[in-house]
């Protein structure tokens, strides 16, 4: 969390039903449609899960195709068990996103799939699915399908196309660095024509919508994280949300080459821009002298992952003298488990990829 986030929330409370907080909501709301770049958008005081059903319980009345490549794919099939939809799986290994055919097939073998729900990045093994190729096939079969993309580690990441996107979900706690407890959903036109009077009480999005678009909550909005988003989205669009989306590519890659540089292994077939993931049989130890030694925190694996890899953070504002020191402290970790001589390596290869295009001649305009 940027401290200029901080200290915006650190302001007194203020109440949700007041002029003054409209108009909070109102700009957070007009940068918040530059961020998401969908039809409509809408707050909800949830996490990025509470909006994952929200999604699936507003916009699915028949059969949900759930895209699992890891536990928040699952998790979207869980959502529709649970509020007694019909689901279909199309299921991979954590390191394998799913291809555009075996959605298609499975789109194409049963009529009554009204909606597909599918991470962009699943952060379970740090994979990017290729949510818009998938998304435009599936509209081309029938554009009636609701195409609902969990962005919660995308939205914020890199530049998401939404044309054939119905629904983006991105969570506050993520990508846009602020404390956990404030969701966002993006909508196309044809989500809000389908949810029509909404569905459920408290995550009924028709309900939002009609609040929402004269600057108000349904309910008590989360007026703290609702001020800290808008001085993040402030933030970002000072310097542009393409600078943002750019330095995350660059750094991401950076740490991936650097990585690979040293002998580690990438785990994701196609990896996310979000976090850098490594499977590796010393995970663990890894992540210790990480954390002993050089006060960095990673990310470990959760089920079958435990243990077995480790995933580095690119979400957000990073310095890359932060990222220089991270894969720096894995070089000498890999030294100190005897399994390299330290020779600087990593940090090398990371300035390299990262600064490779700084000394070239500007492009003029
Ligand atoms: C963290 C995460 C979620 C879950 O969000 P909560 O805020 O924990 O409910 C869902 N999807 C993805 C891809 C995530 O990384």
């Amino acid at each position: 969390m940027p401290e200029s986030v901080r200290l915006a929330m650190a302001e007194p409370t203020i109440h949700h039903r007041t002029p003054e907080f409209e108009a909070i909501f109102e700009e957070t709301r007009a940068l918040l449609f530059k961020l998401m770049a969908t039809d409509e958008v809408v707050m909800l005081a949830s996490t990025g899960t509470g909006a994952m059903e929200a999604a699936v319980t507003n916009l699915c009345h028949d059969t949900l195709l759930f895209v699992n490549s890891g536990k928040f794919g699952e998790r979207f099939g869980k959502i529709a068990k649970a509020h007694g939809l019909t689901t279909m799986e199309v299921r991979n290994a954590w390191d394998t996103p799913a291809s555009v055919e075996e959605v298609v097939s499975a789109v194409k073998a049963n009529p009554h799939i009204d909606a597909i729900a599918i991470q962009i990045s699943e952060s379970a093994g740090g994979l990017r699915h290729p949510v818009e190729e998938i998304a435009a096939a599936v509209k081309a079969i029938n554009p009636e399908i609701m195409v609902i993309a969990d962005g919660i580690t995308a939205v914020g990441v890199e530049r998401i196309d939404v044309a054939h996107i119905d629904c983006l979900i991105a969570g506050s706690q993520k990508a846009l660095m602020l404390p956990p407890g404030l969701a966002i959903l993006g909508l196309s036109h044809a989500a809000i024509e389908k949810t029509g009077e909404g569905r459920g009480y408290y995550l009924n999005l028709a309900s939002e919508i009609k609040k929402q678009r004269q600057n108000t909550t349904a309910y008590t909005a989360a007026t703290t994280l609702v001020i800290g988003l808008l001085e993040v989205l402030k933030q970002i669009d000072t310097f542009g949300f393409g600078k943002l989306y750019c330095d995350t590519a660059r750094r991401a890659k950076a740490t991936r080459f650097a990585l690979e540089a040293i002998g580690l292994h990438s785990y994701p077939h196609t990896p996310a821009k979000s976090m850098t993931t490594i499977d590796d049989a010393q995970a663990s130890e890894i992540r210790a002298i990480l954390k002993e030694d050089f006060g960095v925190n990673v990310a470990g694996g959760q089920d079958h992952l435990k243990g077995k890899i480790f995933r580095i953070n690119q979400m957000g504002f990073i310095e890359s003298y932060e990222s220089v020191w991270v894969v720096n402290a894995v070089e000498l970790a890999l030294a100190k488990l005897g399994r390299r001589a330290y020779d600087g390596t990593a940090n090398r290869v990371y300035n390299e990829e990262y600064f490779k295009n700084m000394l070239q001649p500007k492009e003029s305009a």
